[in-house]
């Protein structure tokens, strides 16, 4: 089992330093590969969505096709097809742009994530990032709400692969926002997506609970009592993908 960890979106702040990779995780299971996320998708790079246009201008992009995932994978010797489960932490245009670029893949998701996606309300601005073209090919959603395992002391809910991996619901970044903790062969990987800035210290406490949700403090909290647990968010510094290039 291996867990590549994938840099699928540079996206870096016009003022200041931050500068950020998103975390796309390709993991070797016994159901075949499963694709975490997505990035922005080829089509995007070719004729870029308006929001995709919104965030070039707001922020400092390379818009280099090569980070799309489905490239990403190629370089790694695989090909697309061999995609054949995604699974999304939520439905950000940054997180689900490439799905056209895997149309065979099933696609998993939160339901309160997919309701909010397709349901054609806006309850929140966040909502705005919800773009119906990356699910126009009709995908094969699978969804899940029930809760029914613990992980550590979060809420969870199993998911139907090996290794041993659960959706950790965390929602407020989204209507539906779950993270993703993964079995390795020496303890666990938590992916918390965009529920956190954990290894950023810079980020005003005030910003992250205004766009990434109330999680935050209790992540810090859970990395320092686990630091057996590798914790990342989607948005990491650079020199995370080199220092973790692949997990196993
Ligand atoms: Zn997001």
């Amino acid at each position: 089992m291996t867990i590549h960890l994938l840099n699928c979106f540079t996206c870096n702040a016009r003022l200041g330093d931050l500068k950020t990779g998103m975390a796309c995780l390709l993991v070797e299971t016994d159901q075949g590969l499963v694709l975490v996320d997505t990035g922005l998708g080829l089509e995007d790079y070719a004729n870029p969505s308006g929001f995709t246009q919104f965030f070039r201008v707001i922020t400092e992009m390379p818009f280099d096709p090569n980070e799309a995932a489905a490239n990403r994978i190629k370089k790694l010797g695989y090909q697309p097809e061999d995609v054949k489960h995604i699974l999304l932490t939520h439905m950000h245009f940054d997180h689900i742009s490439g799905l056209p670029d895997f149309p065979h893949a099933k696609v998993h998701v939160h339901k309160c994530e997919y309701e909010s996606f397709t349901d054609g309300k806006i309850l929140h601005w966040d909502e705005y990032a919800y773009i119906p073209r990356y699910i126009a090919h009709q995908p094969e959603f699978i969804l899940y709400d029930r809760i029914d395992s613990r992980w550590y002391d979060f809420d969870a809910i199993r998911l139907p692969f090996s290794p041993e991996m659960y959706y950790i619901p965390l929602f407020g970044h989204s209507r539906g926002h779950c993270g993703l903790a993964i079995k390795t062969s020496t303890g666990w990987f938590f992916h918390a997506a965009d529920a956190g800035a954990v290894y950023n210290d810079e980020t005003p406490k005030w910003l992250i609970k205004m766009v990434l949700g109330p999680h935050d403090a209790r992540l810090r909290a859970f990395m320092k009592s686990h630091p057996e647990v590798l914790v990342s968010n989607s948005h990491m510094y650079p020199e995370f993908f080199e220092q973790h290039r692949a997990i196993v």
